[in-house]
């Protein structure tokens, strides 16, 4: 029986609505997600809205803030504020931004009484834990990179930077992707869009909830791949998370890590993982890299000196140690 026109129109009708609701159901009616490589991370972002144009246009805004602040923050962009601060000066005008990110590391700094230090730019290229070729280098070397470094060896006056020694290298490695994803935050907002989620490798900032309910997010195992440890229901609100797990090489069977002990310029055997919640991504960025170096009960301690950071420290034994206001977010598998 030939078909008749009523039934070809019906049946065209059926194929445009299923290939509109695949294109639906891959993003979430309303939804635009997008990711670009930035600071040497994926970032992920999410926004949920109805205008379509809209949500495309200040997400690209959104990713274009964050490639504005990696130009200013980046070691290895020449120009970039903090490859400036690497050479042989002993004072140097930055910019608001990089001022804004400095005075926080250097309040954290301060709080966390140096674990947290923004100075330790020569031994981290010591070690190039994060470069092709890590190696684990003589104590000597590490001594000798360590001098000169501390809460003593950076000033800001304004947007004015002094360097305790010419030769110290600034790191922003454990704050400026926070305030990179701060900053996609604050584009998207001013952009109207109300609901919507960065994900910076790990740094996390979200906007409002998601659909009416609070966002889940999952705490990475720091010991099995692909595995959560916990689940967090959040909204309106920063996670970080920072771990050895991350970013780490393998020699003669000990890991060694991008997370370092200061005091001894080794990576910390402190903990294994630390996720802090705070309202803005750069101050739990710090707080997560902080906490890290002094383990369970000095990071939680640190936590508790800033008012609405929460946080869980696994401790080098495998321990989760939640803070008290963390609990009711948290749930377990
Ligand atoms: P990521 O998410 O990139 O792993 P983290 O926030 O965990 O970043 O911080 C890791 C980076 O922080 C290191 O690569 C280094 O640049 C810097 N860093 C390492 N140790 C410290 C420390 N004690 N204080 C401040 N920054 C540090
Ligand atoms: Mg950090």
């Amino acid at each position: 029986m030939p078909f008749n026109r009523p039934f070809i129109v019906v049946l065209l009708l059926l194929i445009v609505a299923v290939f509109s609701f695949q294109r639906w159901g891959g993003e979430g009616r309303g939804e635009v997600r997008r990711s670009r490589i930035i600071m040497g991370t994926v970032v992920e972002i999410t926004a949920l809205g109805e205008d379509q144009d809209a949500l495309e246009a200040a997400v690209n805004d959104a990713f274009a803030e964050m490639s504005r602040i990696e130009g200013l923050m980046s070691p290895h962009l020449p120009g970039s504020d903090v490859a400036r601060l690497a050479g042989p000066v002993s004072s140097l005008e930055v910019s608001p931004d990089t001022a804004a990110v400095l005075t926080l590391g250097l309040q954290v700094a301060r709080v966390s009484g140096g674990a947290f230090d923004m100075t330790l730019g020569r031994l981290k290229e010591l070690w190039g834990v994060e470069t092709e070729n890590p190696r684990v280098p003589a104590a000597g070397d590490i001594a000798e990179a360590l001098q000169g470094t501390g809460l003593e060896a950076l000033r800001l006056d304004g947007t004015r930077v002094e360097k305790g020694a010419v030769d110290l290298a600034v790191d922003l490695g454990g704050i400026a992707k926070g305030y990179a994803v701060d900053r996609a935050a604050a584009v998207l907002k001013n952009a109207g869009i109300e609901r919507a989620s960065i994900n910076a490798g790990g740094d996390l900032r979200l906007l409002g909830d998601h659909q009416g309910r609070p966002w889940r997010i999952g705490i990475q195992h720091p010991r099995q791949d692909q595995v959560m440890l916990a689940t967090l229901a959040l909204a309106d609100t920063a996670v970080v998370t920072s771990g050895d797990y991350e970013r780490f090489f393998e020699k003669d069977g000990r890991r060694y890590h991008h997370l370092f002990d200061p005091r001894t310029g080794y990576p910390s055997a402190a903990s294994q993982s630390v996720t802090v919640v705070a309202d803005s991504a750069m101050l739990a960025d710090a707080l997560a890299t902080a906490a890290f170096v002094l383990g369970p009960e000095a990071g939680l301690a640190l936590l508790e000196q800033f008012p609405g950071a929460e946080g869980m420290v696994v401790g080098a034994d495998g321990v989760p140690h939640p803070s008290p206001g963390l609990k009711e977010r948290l749930s377990w598998p």
